[in-house]
């Protein structure tokens, strides 16, 4: 898999080792997060708003209500920076500027293109399923959803990734004190499903419920 190409928006200019391009590592930074955060400007005011998101391909898509004030800026033009952000680790150094966080993280800067092929929305449906709680079986879309939804795609093409790995980074005179440091790691661990209040007697809690898993195992 190729290299994304740093532009001089992307360069990594604080940490520059921290940067990474490799589009593999960056792609599996965005397919282990549910949420992105995109940043946009209206009437000339910035607004940074957290969506779910999913990758297919060299892409990653964002969808939403028409009435969306986000995907309406989107569509008409506006350009866009998406932030994925996976916080791995709270790193616990010996002074508060030696107190930090492991992650991963992701900046897109694109702008989006509106996806009106209807068997094109209806497969990124079931891709956005199979995304975020796979092999949940659902009825098929309905055209007034279809129509009334919104689906954003987005070049993965200006981007970089960050990824901070290194735990604990304190100054010898530090190492000498008597604290402690470490790191505790974080993890996302999914609950024990409920049923919805008005299932259908005889309806069992399916697997993919039960043990669901993220990152996907
Ligand atoms: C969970 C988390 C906590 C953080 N906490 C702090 C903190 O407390 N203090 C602090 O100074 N920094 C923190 N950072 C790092 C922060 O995201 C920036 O990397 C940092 O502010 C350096 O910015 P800069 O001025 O060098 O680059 P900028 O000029 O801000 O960025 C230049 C380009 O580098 C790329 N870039 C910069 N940061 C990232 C990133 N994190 N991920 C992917 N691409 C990136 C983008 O393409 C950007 O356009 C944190 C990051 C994460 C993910």
């Amino acid at each position: 898999m190729s290299e994304i190409q740093p532009t001089e928006r992307t360069k990594i200019r604080r940490r520059p080792e921290r940067g990474v391009f490799d589009r593999a590592a960056v792609y599996a930074i965005i397919d282990e997060a549910l949420v992105a955060h995109v940043g946009v400007s209206v009437n000339d005011e910035p607004r940074v708003i957290p969506t779910a998101i999913i990758r297919v391909g060299d892409h990653v898509y964002i969808h939403g209500s028409q009435s969306n004030q986000l995907l309406s800026t989107l569509a008409g033009g506006a350009p866009a920076c998406i932030t994925i952000t996976l916080v791995d680790s709270i790193v616990a150094g010996r002074s508060g500027f030696g107190m930090s966080m492991d992650y991963r993280s992701v900046v897109i800067f694109a702008k989006a293109e509106v996806v009106e092929d209807m068997a094109e929305k209806e497969r990124l449906v079931a891709a956005f399923i199979e995304d975020i709680l796979p092999g949940h079986v659902v009825r098929p879309p309905k055209a007034k959803e279809l129509n009334a939804t919104v689906f954003l795609r987005f070049p993965i093409e200006e981007a970089s990734a960050k990824i901070r790995d290194k735990g604990v980074v304190d100054p010898a005179d530090d190492i000498a004190l008597d604290l402690w440091a470490g790191v505790i790691p974080l993890r996302m661990t999914a609950g024990a499903p409920r049923n919805c209040k008005d299932l259908r007697p005889g309806i069992e809690t399916p697997d993919y419920a039960k043990t669901y898993a993220r990152p996907r195992g």
